[in-house]
């Protein structure tokens, strides 16, 4: 018998056990803000002015967060004396208003454990490209939940929306995603494929997967740690309960 096996033998099992087991291993998510409560309405109204993605919305004594434009630069989170409130978990996955609405777009039971998932770039910067890439490794390996990467839109049942989606990107990634068979999910990965994030207010005003093709479920983060991504996955084939995006 080969080293690696006795090796194997003599560890076990070191891949997460998520989602059996909450993954409690140090640095697996850099969190996100939450929504948060303060002293003064001008407290809130100061720590809301300083997002750059205009993420944060101040009412009264409560700024709210919409994760889907938060890119992450913790700005709010260093704010002096008060900050924001932060969460350290990572099942962010959420469906969108528009894919609980039509049942037509549902994955039966049947995908639950068999789901074929397309990744496309949609000119990002590489961050959320490499934390889905993380997901076929060892530590996160997908395919013991029954999820599998396909190079080829016509056998994929689920489209990964990373990037802003660039004027470029935008007939393509409508071609591949008129190309899977129905019935067929959308996950947008992260700020950009959600909102745009920090491109929105480009020349170029983009606006991320949502103003290309339906959009079914969200992972807001900038980018989204490997573990919310499978939780979106479990979310779209309705393996998990879904969370609040703003919250
Ligand atoms: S961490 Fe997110 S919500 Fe906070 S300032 Fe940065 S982009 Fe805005």
């Amino acid at each position: 018998m080969s080293e690696w096996v006795l090796q194997g033998l003599r560890e076990g099992v070191k891949s997460t056990r998520y989602p059996k087991r909450a993954e409690t291993a140090a640095g697996v998510s850099p969190g996100l803000p939450s929504d948060t409560s303060c002293d003064d309405p001008q407290r809130a109204r100061s720590i809301a002015g300083l997002c750059p993605t205009d993420a944060l919305l101040a009412s009264d004594r409560t700024v709210t967060v919409d994760r889907g434009r938060c890119i992450d630069c913790y700005r709010c989170a260093r704010a002096t004396p008060a900050a924001m409130r932060w969460d350290l978990g990572y099942e962010w996955g959420s469906p969108t208003d528009e894919g609980l609405q039509d049942s037509s777009r549902r994955l039966g039971s049947a995908f639950g454990r068999s789901l074929h998932v397309r990744v496309v770039d949609g000119g990002d910067c590489s961050a959320c490209l490499s934390e889905v890439a993380q997901l076929t490794g060892p530590y996160y390996s997908l395919h013991r939940l029954g999820f599998f990467i396909t190079p080829t839109p016509r056998e994929a049942d689920a489209l990964i929306v990373v990037g802003p989606v660039t004027p470029a990107m935008r007939p393509l990634l409508r071609a591949t995603y008129d190309a899977m068979p129905a019935p067929k999910r959308v996950i947008a990965v992260g700020a950009c494929a959600i909102s745009g994030g920090i491109f929105r207010s480009t020349r170029d005003e983009q606006e991320g997967a949502l103003g290309v093709i339906p959009v079914d479920v969200v992972v807001p983060g900038c980018p989204p740690p490997p573990l919310a991504i499978i939780h979106a996955l479990l979310v779209t084939v309705e393996r998990a309960p879904a969370r609040a995006v703003a919250q």
